[in-house]
C-alpha cells in the first residue's frame, strides 16, 4: 500500500494556498442545477469522488452534464427524465446518497439506490420516515433503516414533515431543496439540529437559486408557487479543506492565507478559527482571503456539533497541547465514513498520546507526541488531519494517501506547495542470491535505472572495518563476520528507496531476512552451479572460503543445496540469471521490482499503457479471494510502454510470470514473440491472454468471448442484426465471435479498408462511418472504438440513432458512462458498459491462468462495487 513520508514546515513559514471548491456547496449546486429549467454553470465546484458520484447519478438518469477547465454545465433538468428504472450507485458518498433519495421521490420511473458495502452500514431511516410522510413509496431492499433502497414513482403532497434532525443535517437540507416539486412543504425539527451551518449553506444555495425558505427555532419552511431559476453559480472554497492549513498555521508558529475564502461564508467549518485563536493564533479576514497568523498550540474545550468534520483536526492540534482538551459534540463522528472516534484514539495513542471517549466527547492528554505511522481506514479526513501533525513532527508517514480524493484530490500538492515536504515510500529492492550471481554489479545498474539509492551490504562492512571480507572471516571467523551482517541488515531495514545488494550467506540468518523484509521487495537473482563456476573463474576476487571442497563447482554445489530453499522462500520475485547480461536483468527488474508482488505467488500482470486505471487486478483478486488461493496468485498492473515490450516478455520467461492480461497497444505486438499462438488468436489476429507453461509462452484471445457471452447474457445472437463499429483489436475480437453465435453482422469502421478486410475475413458486410442510417434497425450495437476512452467524451454515433429495444454493449470502459453509452441508455435501449466485456473475457482468462473455474459472481461483484481508489 502506498504511504508518505512528510517532513515539517520550518517554523516562521509565510505561506498562501488556494482550496478546491466546496464539495458542500457544488453537490448541492449540482442537484439544484438539476432542478431547473435551463442550462446552469456551475463556476470553480470541486471536482472529486463525492462530486463525481453525484454527476454520475444524474447522468444516469438522463441528465446531460459537461466539464470543461473549472466549469461544470448541467444541460438537463429532471423534466426530461423517461419513466423507466433506473439504478443510481453513489459510491461511497453519503450526501449524494441522501440529495439523490429525496429527489428519486419527486422524478418519474423506479429508482433503486446503493453505493458501497461500507455505505450500506450508514442509517437513513430518518430521512425514509420523512419522505413517506408526504407520500413517498420508498422500500428497503435490505437491512430496515439502511441502503440499499428502492423508490417508486411517488406524488408527493404538500404538508408538514416531523423531522429529526441529531441523525444528520443532510437529511433536513435533502427534503427542503426538493420541496418547491412539491408545493408547500413544512418542516418541523423533533430534536436539536445537529451541524446547522450545513443548513444554512443549504438556505444561501437555494436562495441563489431563487427559492426562499423561511426559518425559525426548530421550524423550516418554503412557500408554495416558488421556481429554481439560475445561469451561473459560483462556488466559493471550501472550507473543510482550508481548515486544515489554518491549523497548520497555528501548530507550526508559521503564517497560512487561504485565497479563495472569506469571512462572509456560512460554511460551519470556518467555527476552527475561532477554536484556533482560542488557541493563541490571529486571524486576519482579508476582502478576498483568510489569513491566520499561529504561535503554537494551547488546551483548550470546544463544541464541534456545528463543524464535526474539523473534530479531527482539532483533537490532532490538542495532542501537542500540554495539558486536557475536551473536544464535544462528536456523536455524529460515529456513523461517518468510519467509527471516526475510535480510528482517532488508535492513530493518537500510536503517536504515544492518551485519550478518553464516552459517547459525545473526547478528552486529549495533550504534551510531546512521538511520530507514527498513521492508517488512514479510508477516511479522507484522517490523512489531512493526520497531515497536520506531520507539517511539525518529523518522522510522520501516512498510509493510504490517495482516500483525499474524496474530497480534496490536490491536497498533498497543496501541502508541498506550502513548504511541507511530501515524498512517496518506496519498498527497498534487496538482491539475495549465491556468491558470483551479479548481484553488486545489477543492483548498481537498478539503482541507476529507478534513481535509487545503490547500497552494497558486504561494500559497508569492508569500509567500516577496514578490512576485506576474506581478512575479516580470517581475523575474527564466520560467526564474527555473520553478526556484522545482521547488524547491517537490521540497520538498512529502516532505508527506503534503496536497491541493496546482499552478501551470499544473508539468509543463513531467518532474522535477518525477516528485517529486510519489512520494507523489501526481495528478488532472488538465481543461477545454475555450472554458471556461477564459470563466473567465479572469471571473477578471481578475493573471497573467503565457505567450506572445506576442493573444487568451486563442489563449494557451490554443496552451499546451493543448503540454501536454495531459503533463498526461494525469502523472495518476492525469482529471476533466473543464467543467460542474461547484467544490464538486461537490471531492465527486467526495472519493469517488475516495484510492483507489489508477494513472496511464492504464482505471479499475474496486466500489462498496457495506460494501465493504472484497469480493473483487471481487482476482478482477479476477488476471484482467488473467492477460491481462497490468494496465498497462490497475484494479480498486479505493469505499465509496459511500446518499446518495453521485448523486456517484459524477456522478464516472463526469466521471472517465470504465469499470466499476463495484454491490453493496448500490445495486442498485436506480442504476438511475434510468443512461442505459440492458439487457432481462434491467430485468426483474429491479436492476443490479449499470455500463458506461461514451463518456458513456453502462448498466446490466447477471451476478448471475443467477453463480447458474445455479456450480450447472450441479455439476449441470444442467433439471427440478429448486429452493428459493429471498429475494426481494431477489440472490433476484430467482435466480429469473430459474433459470427460464431450467428448474428448478422455489419461492420462500420472509420478506416473503411480495415472492415471490408475483417469482414472478408470473419463474415458480415462493411460500412463507412459515413453511412450510418442503417443502425437505427439494428437489434444489437457494439462499439469497438476507442472514442469516449480516458479523456474525450465524445461518442462515434449520434444519439438519435439508438432505439429502446436494442441492445447496446460498449467495450469502453471508463470510471463514469461514456457519452455513447449515456445517450444509449436515455433512449431506452439496454445498455451494457465495458464491465461486461471485461467479466466475461476475464472468467475465460482466469480458467486459463489458474487452471480453475471462475469465481463469476464474487469477480462481478468486484467489478461493479469497486472500492474507493487512489
Ligand atoms: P485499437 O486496436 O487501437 O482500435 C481502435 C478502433 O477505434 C479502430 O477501429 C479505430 O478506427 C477506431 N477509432 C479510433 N479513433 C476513432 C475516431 N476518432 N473515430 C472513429 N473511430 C475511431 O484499439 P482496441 O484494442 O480495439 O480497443 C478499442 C477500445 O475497446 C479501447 O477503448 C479498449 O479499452 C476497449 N476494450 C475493452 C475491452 C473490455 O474488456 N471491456 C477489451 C478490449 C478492448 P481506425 O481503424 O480507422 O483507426
Amino acid at each position: 500500500m502506498k504511504q508518505l513520508a512528510l517532513t515539517p514546515l520550518s517554523p516562521g513559514t509565510k505561506t498562501q494556498v488556494r482550496v478546491p471548491g466546496s464539495k458542500s456547496y457544488t453537490n448541492r449546486a449540482l442537484l439544484l442545477a438539476a432542478l431547473t429549467d435551463g442550462s446552469v454553470n456551475l463556476l470553480g465546484p470541486l471536482v472529486s469522488d463525492d462530486t463525481h458520484a453525484m454527476m454520475s447519478c444524474l447522468r444516469s438518469l438522463g441528465i446531460e452534464i459537461s466539464q470543461v477547465d473549472d466549469r461544470i454545465t448541467v444541460h438537463g433538468y429532471i423534466g426530461d427524465i423517461k419513466p423507466q428504472s433506473y439504478v443510481l450507485d453513489v459510491n461511497l458518498s453519503g450526501t449524494s446518497l441522501r440529495f439523490l433519495l429525496a429527489l428519486a421521490c419527486v422524478i418519474p420511473g423506479e429508482q433503486i439506490i446503493q453505493g458501497s458495502e461500507g455505505l450500506h452500514k450508514r442509517p437513513i431511516g430518518d430521512l425514509v420516515a420523512a419522505l413517506r410522510q408526504v407520500g413517498a413509496d420508498i422500500t428497503y431492499i435490505g437491512k430496515e433503516g439502511f441502503p440499499p433502497l428502492r423508490v417508486g414513482s411517488s406524488r408527493l403532497t404538500s404538508g408538514t414533515i416531523n423531522l429529526s434532525g441529531g441523525e444528520s443535517s443532510q437529511y433536513l437540507s435533502a427534503v427542503l431543496m426538493i420541496a418547491p416539486q412539491i408545493g408547500e412543504l413544512e418542516v418541523s425539527l423533533t430534536d436539536e439540529l445537529n451541524s446547522r451551518p450545513y443548513v444554512d449553506m443549504t438556505i444561501a444555495a437555494m436562495k441563489a437559486f431563487g427559492v426562499d425558505v423561511t426559518a425559525e427555532t426548530g421550524r423550516y419552511s418554503v412557500g408554495s408557487g416558488q421556481q429554481y431559476h439560475c445561469t451561473d453559480y459560483a462556488i466559493e472554497g471550501d472550507a473543510s479543506g482550508a481548515a486544515y492549513f489554518f491549523a497548520i498555521a497555528a501548530l507550526t508558529s508559521s503564517t497560512v492565507t487561504v485565497n479563495n475564502i472569506t469571512a462572509s461564508s456560512v460554511q460551519g467549518d470556518l467555527a476552527i478559527l475561532g477554536m484556533l485563536e482560542q488557541m493563541g493564533s490571529s486571524v486576519v479576514y482579508n476582502d478576498d482571503s483568510i489569513t491566520v497568523r499561529g504561535v503554537g498550540v494551547r488546551p483548550l474545550s470546544v463544541a464541534m456539533e456545528d463543524c464535526p468534520d474539523q473534530a479531527q483536526t482539532m483533537a490532532v492540534l490538542a495532542a501537542f497541547a500540554e495539558g486536557d482538551s475536551v473536544i464535544s459534540g462528536v456523536q455524529s463522528l460515529r456513523i461517518k465514513e468510519t467509527e471516526r472516534l475510535q480510528a482517532l484514539q488508535q492513530e493518537l495513542a500510536k503517536m504515544g498520546i492518551k485519550t478518553d471517549s464516552t459517547v459525545d466527547t473526547l478528552t486529549v492528554h495533550g504534551g510531546t507526541p512521538e511520530p507514527a505511522a498513521i492508517v488512514t481506514y479510508d477516511d479522507h479526513r484522517m490523512a489531512m488531519a493526520f497531515a497536520v501533525a506531520g507539517s511539525h513532527l518529523s518522522g510522520m508517514t501516512i498510509a493510504d494517501p490517495g482516500v483525499v480524493t474524496k474530497s480534496f484530490p490536490s491536497f498533498w500538492n497543496e501541502l508541498a506547495s506550502c513548504g511541507v515536504g511530501v515524498t512517496e515510500i518506496l519498498p527497498n529492492i534487496v538482491l539475495i542470491g549465491m556468491r558470483d550471481t551479479g548481484k553488486t554489479t545489477v543492483a548498481r545498474l537498478l539503482a541507476q535505472r529507478l534513481g535509487r539509492n545503490f547500497v552494497d551490504v558486504d561494500e559497508q562492512l569492508v569500509a567500516t572495518s577496514g578490512s576485506s571480507t576474506a581478512e575479516i572471516v580470517q581475523k575474527h571467523g564466520w560467526d564474527y563476520f555473520r553478526t556484522q551482517e545482521t547488524a547491517s541488515a537490521l540497520r538498512l531495514s529502516n532505508m527506503q528507496n534503496a536497491v541493496i545488494a546482499t552478501g551470499g550467506g544473508i539468509v543463513t540468518r531467518p532474522e535477518n531476512m525477516a528485517a529486510l523484509a519489512q520494507n523489501s521487495t526481495i528478488v532472488y537473482m538465481r543461477a545454475t552451479v555450472n554458471t556461477l563456476a564459470q563466473r567465479r573463474f572469471h571473477d578471481g576476487k578475493d573471497r573467503p572460503s565457505l567450506t572445506e571442497e576442493a573444487t568451486p563447482e563442489a563449494e557451490i554445489t554443496k552451499v546451493l543445496a543448503e540454501r536454495s530453499t531459503a533463498y526461494t522462500a525469502a523472495a518476492n520475485l525469482i529471476i533466473d540469471t543464467d543467460n542474461l547480461m547484467p544490464e538486461q536483468i537490471a531492465d527486467q527488474l526495472a519493469l517488475l521490482a516495484p510492483l507489489d508482488l508477494q513472496p511464492t505467488r504464482q505471479h499475474c500482470v496486466i500489462i498496457g499503457d495506460p494501465v493504472s486505471h484497469s480493473l483487471s487486478p481487482t476482478m482477479h483478486m476477488a476471484g482467488y479471494n473467492a477460491l481462497q488461493i490468494e496465498a497462490n496468485f497475484s494479480f498486479t498492473a505493469c505499465r509496459v510502454l511500446l518499446d518495453q515490450l521485448h523486456t517484459f516478455v524477456g522478464a516472463m520467461r526469466s521471472c517465470t510470470i504465469r499470466g499476463a492480461s495484454c491490453t493496448a497497444p500490445h495486442k498485436q505486438g506480442i504476438i511475434a514473440l510468443l512461442d505459440m499462438v492458439e487457432p481462434v488468436a491467430a485468426k483474429i489476429g491479436a492476443v490479449n491472454t499470455v500463458v506461461n507453461e514451463n518456458g513456453i509462452l502462448t498466446g490466447y484471445n477471451t476478448d471475443w468471448i467477453g463480447v458474445v457471452n455479456a450480450l447472450e447474457e441479455v439476449r441470444p445472437l442467433k439471427g440478429l442484426q448486429v452493428s459493429l463499429i471498429g475494426a481494431g483489436g477489440a472490433g476484430r475480437a467482435a466480429a469473430y465471435g459474433l459470427n460464431q453465435a450467428g448474428a448478422i453482422v455489419t461492420i462500420y469502421n472509420r478506416t473503411l479498408s480495415k472492415a471490408e478486410a475483417l469482414a472478408q475475413e470473419c463474415g458480415g458486410i462493411a460500412k463507412s462511418l459515413d453511412d450510418l442510417s442503417a443502425i437505427a434497425n439494428a437489434d444489437v450495437i457494439v462499439n469497438a472504438t476507442s472514442v469516449g476512452f480516458i479523456g474525450s467524451d465524445e461518442s462515434v454515433l449520434p444519439a438519435s440513432l439508438f432505439r429502446p429495444t436494442q441492445l447496446v454493449l460498449d467495450a469502453v470502459y471508463t470510471s463514469e458512462p461514456t457519452h455513447f453509452a449515456r445517450d444509449a441508455a436515455a433512449s431506452g435501449a439496454t445498455v451494457l458498459d465495458g464491465r461486461a466485456m471485461l467479466l466475461h473475457q476475464g472468467i475465460a482468462q482466469f480458467a486459463i491462468f489458474t487452471g480453475q473455474p471462475a469465481p463469476v459472481e464474487a469477480m462481478r461483484t468486484a467489478l461493479y462495487q469497486p472500492k474507493e481508489t487512489p
